[in-house]
């Protein structure tokens, strides 16, 4: 029986930076994750860690200066996994936005990162965005704003913060899932007995803990239901906290020079982008309800989604319409439910109390940090311990490792030192091959067989994790191939 003071619940960025900064402040604490560490929205985000530009027209502007200056804080203490891009935010005849309004946002946006901004923004005439851009669609064009944000690598940021976590004293356990919640029968010592159960090594964990934070992501009313059943049987199931909706991407080959690109749908006039990263540009994202967010794995973009992306895409920067992506990724957001449309939903969180289980719900990665300061004030009061600070200044994160080229040494590598318990952890989570134009197939039989000798995998598992991750790429390219054609007139949904 492992003693803790809390027991955090979910692996994504939001879980993994409570048990963060619990370990630096010396609490006991232990981390569940049911699939592998950012195995949800946290590695299917837009890469991006910023304000929010767009949340300026909702009048989110105190939640946009906080993530501005999240934004600085991040970026700084992973200097290598984050770096500022110049976006462009071409302005077009006819279009939503004109260049009075777009001015006085981007002014707006840098009065608000104050002294952390990067470089202030600028407006360009249409033949300068060209030079900048010559990619970009001319027609129409009346020339761009430009600003700055940080593009971050999403996955490996949040093992990094894994890493620092377990560095200061946190135990993080992958494929792990809770069993069994009750209330311990120690009449002196109140707190929780809990039992887990570990797929992978097919062992139970048993813990003993004050508290336990739900930090689930999309699934948060999922989980909170289900362990308040286990808590107060018979009770009434909880109001749902969250309205998640799907956003998905498409991964193109580099479609800009080295800009950001801000796009408003023709459609629908939505915001979307254009993101460079690890030389390929992220297009997105979509944003469709999802009522009840499905298990890891079985997330799938609709078609409609992807001919949407990248019809859309194709208006504005035309050389698009020519290329079919290489990727598709997709992740639910746990946005709080607001009443408002899911589109204008804010990216607040919300922490709530149900006696020793602690709910963090909604936010956003940028505003991780603060996510964990607000849940840990509350664990903090039950504790009767000084509550942890946000320090202005932190000390870097552990330094990256770097990523191997050969296949062996990237498998040995995630498995043994950065909590990979796959070969799709190791091949998407755990560095960039999966952006390769093969998509990483062609060192995955290396991968895999470094990682079987690493984990000391079963027979068959090589040659069934080598199958899993064929199907996975099989089906992404289906899917793009059902759903555009690529032409020089465009693509088709
Ligand atoms: C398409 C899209 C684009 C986005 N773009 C940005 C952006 O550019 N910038 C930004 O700041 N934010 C962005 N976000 C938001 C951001 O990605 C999320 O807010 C953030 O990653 C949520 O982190 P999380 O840890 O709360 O959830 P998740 O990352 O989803 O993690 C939850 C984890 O809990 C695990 N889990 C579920 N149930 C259980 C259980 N019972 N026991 C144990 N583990 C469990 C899941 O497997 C998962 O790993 C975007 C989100 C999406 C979907």
């Amino acid at each position: 029986m492992i003693a803790l003071d809390l027991l955090v619940l979910g692996g994504g960025i939001t879980g993994l930076s409570v048990a963060r900064m619990a370990a630096r402040a010396g609490w006991r604490v232990a981390l569940l994750e049911r699939d592998d560490l950012a195995s949800g929205a946290s590695s299917s985000s837009s890469h991006m860690l910023h304000g929010g530009l767009r949340y300026l027209e909702h009048g989110h502007f105190s939640l946009v200066r906080e993530a501005l200056a999240e934004r600085a804080a991040v970026a700084s203490m992973a200097p290598s996994l984050a770096r500022p891009v110049r976006f462009l935010a071409p302005l077009v005849r006819g279009a939503r936005v004109g260049p009075l309004r777009l001015r006085a946002g981007l002014m707006l946006y840098d009065v608000l990162a104050g002294r952390a901004a990067p470089s202030p923004h600028a407006m360009a005439s249409a033949a300068q965005a060209l030079a900048l851009e010559p990619g970009l669609a001319r027609g129409g064009l009346r020339g761009a704003g430009l600003y700055s944000d940080m593009v971050m690598d999403d996955a490996r940021l949040a093992v990094a913060v894994a890493r620092d976590a377990v560095a200061h004293g946190a135990a993080v356990h992958t494929r792990c899932e809770l069993t069994a919640l009750r209330p311990t029968d120690d009449p002196v010592r109140s707190g929780l007995d809990v039992t887990a159960h570990d797929r992978d090594r097919g062992h139970d964990l048993r813990f003993t803990t004050r508290v336990v934070v739900n930090a689930t992501g999309a699934w948060t009313d999922a989980t909170r239901t289900a362990l308040l059943r286990m808590l107060r049987p018979g009770a009434p199931d909880p109001p749902r906290l969250l309205r998640p909706t799907r956003g998905t991407h498409l991964v193109y080959p580099a479609l800009t020079r080295t800009h950001g690109i801000v796009l408003t749908a023709a459609s629908d006039g939505r915001v979307f982008f254009v993101v460079p990263f690890a030389g390929r540009s992220l297009v997105g994202t979509t944003e469709i309800e999802v009522d009840s967010p499905p298990e890891p794995g079985q997330l799938r973009p609709d078609p409609a989604e992807v001919g949407y992306l990248a019809g859309e895409i194709a208006r504005v920067l035309p050389g698009a319409a020519t290329q079919r992506p290489l990727a598709v990724f997709a992740g639910v957001r746990p946005l709080l439910d607001a009443g408002a449309q899911p589109g204008g939903a804010s990216r607040e969180h919300r922490v709530v109390e149900d006696g020793p289980l602690v709910t963090i719900a909604g936010g956003k990665y940028t505003t991780f940090r603060v996510m964990a300061r607000d849940v840990l004030a509350v664990v903090a009061l039950r504790l009767g311990r000084p509550a942890p600070l946000l320090p202005r200044n932190e000390p870097p994160l552990p330094t990256p490792l770097a990523e191997p080229i050969d296949g062996t040494a990237l498998g040995a590598q995630a498995a043994g030192e950065e909590f990979a318990r796959s070969l799709d952890d190791a091949l998407r989570r755990r560095s960039t091959r999966w952006l390769d134009d093969d998509r990483g197939l062609g060192v995955a039989a290396d991968v895999a067989g470094a990682m079987a000798r690493r984990l000391g995998w079963a027979a068959g598992r090589e040659r069934e994790e080598l199958d899993r991750y064929e199907a996975m790429v099989r089906d992404e390219r289906t899917l793009l191939e059902r759903a555009i054609t690529p032409t020089h007139g465009g693509a088709r949904a």
